[in-house]
């Protein structure tokens, strides 16, 4: 399968309901599993960027008084219009990202699960009548859309990233701006393209490529955008908290260290199962990624052999040759350094290396971004693999002597986004899973989010909600209306 769709998105902006060519710096933009050239993008001129901004400006008054059915029926089209044409835009996925088409596909599937359950949410907007303390008034609290929404996302699920906030900010009435990364350009312009299918106003959603030191900056600075909805590295989510200029709605969906509790009385092989997942899928870059186990010192041995094997019988390819690959090319060259420097300071510190450790071997992985899924026992928190976000496919195990030790060494760290606990004991689950201080808790399972539940971290993973009823309320303001409500006449 080649990329048919994807040449026509080469340079284009997608800006009040067109396909535009760009007229900013052309940048290259690669397939990760070959460093191939796929295409390129224009970074987008501060004139562009006033366009789509003033775009969606014109077009948010209509859109928020449309009734609430009207962008149902929008967003449920969307969903139709995107799990249609689902193998295509896998196809752009894996070629801009690297993941297996197969797991693209299942990513481009869970992006039209969002604008139905968006779609859902969109006529269940309810307000709330608060009583006073006299009889004669009350208070009624209604919910009306913040106004423009600039949608800042990273590389690493390029669909569903996007998803979130263009259907929660469209459910509520909001109109966008999308600025996906500099790496995954194309997914967001198909994205755009099922957009204009489904017959969503011109101007309502907006696609601006380019780098975030500008594009993405400028939406920052812009007074016309009212908020910013970003997820990407605690790093740059930071940066735009400290330079926003004015008062703004931020959300922000930061990095992860994610631990992982294996008590004595966890399923071992359930554990091992969700460890080899949850570690490795996407080749670790997922903010949610398994980084560092902690397991039960009478299972500790048992554990590891075990999942050192589970990592070895993953396969690695190239995610276009073999659709149904268990891993493919990581994205870039960034997040790959990384790993090699996160595994080399844990083996020059006294980690053992039980699984992966190096590039596949073959011809076919000689030019991409490619590692094999890799394991390191006996670490401590003097290690990076331990205390960091990696992001990509390593992960540290150490032993633990009680389940306090376990919730203190979970903790310890500035990331509060998810974390994972096998046990099968009730009184476990209830003790530990409430002294983790992470925004979500997996037991038993390493599915953190979950579409119809809040998801978002706390402490440096940043503040706000994706997903459930919460992933759209970011999207609103509250107003009061306070009434004073005479008697009729005549009583
Ligand atoms: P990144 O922070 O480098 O970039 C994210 C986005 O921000 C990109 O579109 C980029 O162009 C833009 N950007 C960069 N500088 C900017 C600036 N000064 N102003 C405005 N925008 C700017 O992150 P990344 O490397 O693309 O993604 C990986 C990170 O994202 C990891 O830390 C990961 O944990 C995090 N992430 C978090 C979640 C979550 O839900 N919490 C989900 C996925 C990824």
């Amino acid at each position: 399968m080649t990329g048919e769709m994807l040449s026509q998105f080469v340079g284009k902006h997608f800006v009040a309901g067109e396909f535009v060519s760009g007229e900013g710096e052309l940048v290259a933009v690669e397939n990760p599993a070959t460093t191939d050239p796929i295409g390129e993008i224009r970074i987008a001129t501060p004139a562009e960027i006033d366009r789509a901004v003033s775009a969606a400006r014109a077009a948010f008054p209509a859109w928020a008084d449309a009734p609430a059915k009207k962008r149902a029926d929008a967003l449920h089209r969307l969903g139709n219009a995107i799990a249609a044409d689902a193998d295509a835009m896998a196809t752009v996925m894996t070629l801009e990202q690297g993941k297996p088409v197969n797991e693209a596909r299942g990513e481009i599937l869970k992006l039209a699960e969002a604008c139905h359950f968006y779609a859902e949410e969109a006529v269940r907007v309810h307000g709330e009548i608060v009583p006073n303390d006299t009889t004669d008034s009350e208070s009624h609290v209604v919910r009306e859309p913040i106004g423009v929404v600039g949608a800042i996302t990273p590389w690493n699920y390029p669909a569903e990233l996007i998803g979130w906030k263009l259907c929660g900010a469209l459910a509520a009435g909001c109109t966008i701006i999308i600025k996906p990364a500099e790496l995954t350009p194309f997914t967001a312009l198909a994205i755009a393209a099922k957009v204009k299918e489904a017959g969503i106003p011109d101007g309502v959603v907006n696609v601006l490529t380019g780098s975030g030191s500008t594009v993405g900056q400028a939406l920052v600075e812009h007074p016309d955008v009212d908020k910013i909805a970003f997820t990407g590295s605690s790093s740059v989510g930071l940066h735009i908290q400290r330079t926003c200029p004015r008062i703004k709605r931020l959300s922000l969906e930061l990095g992860g260290n994610c631990p992982m509790i294996v008590t004595a009385k966890a399923d071992l092989a359930a554990a091992i199962k969700g460890a080899a997942r949850r570690s490795f899928r996407n080749n670790g870059q997922i903010c949610i990624a398994i980084n560092r186990i902690y397991v039960a010192r009478p299972v500790y041995d048992e554990f590891v052999t075990g999942l050192a094997s589970a990592a070895d019988a993953l396969t690695v390819a190239n995610g276009i040759d073999k659709p149904d690959a268990d891993v493919g090319a990581m994205a870039s060259a960034e997040p790959l350094d990384k790993t090699i420097d996160h595994l080399k300071d844990a083996l020059e510190k006294g980690a053992r290396l039980v699984a992966g450790g190096a590039r596949p071997e073959g011809e076919q992985f000689a030019r991409g971004h490619f590692f094999r899924p890799t394991v390191v026992a006996e670490c401590d928190h003097t290690m990076k693999v331990m205390t960091e976000e990696t992001f990509g496919p390593l992960v540290g195990v150490m032993p633990f002597d009680s389940l306090d030790e376990a919730v203190r060494l979970s903790n310890d760290t500035p990331y509060g986004l998810a974390s994972y606990l096998y046990t099968t004991d009730a009184s476990e689950i209830r003790y530990v899973s409430r002294k983790l201080d992470y925004g979500n808790v997996a037991v038993n399972n390493v599915d953190a989010g979950v579409m119809n539940a809040p998801y978002g971290g706390r402490k440096q993973s940043g503040v706000g909600y994706e997903h459930g009823r919460e992933g759209m309320l970011e999207y609103f303001n509250f107003k009061h209306i306070r009434i004073r409500l005479d008697q009729p006449e005549g009583l």
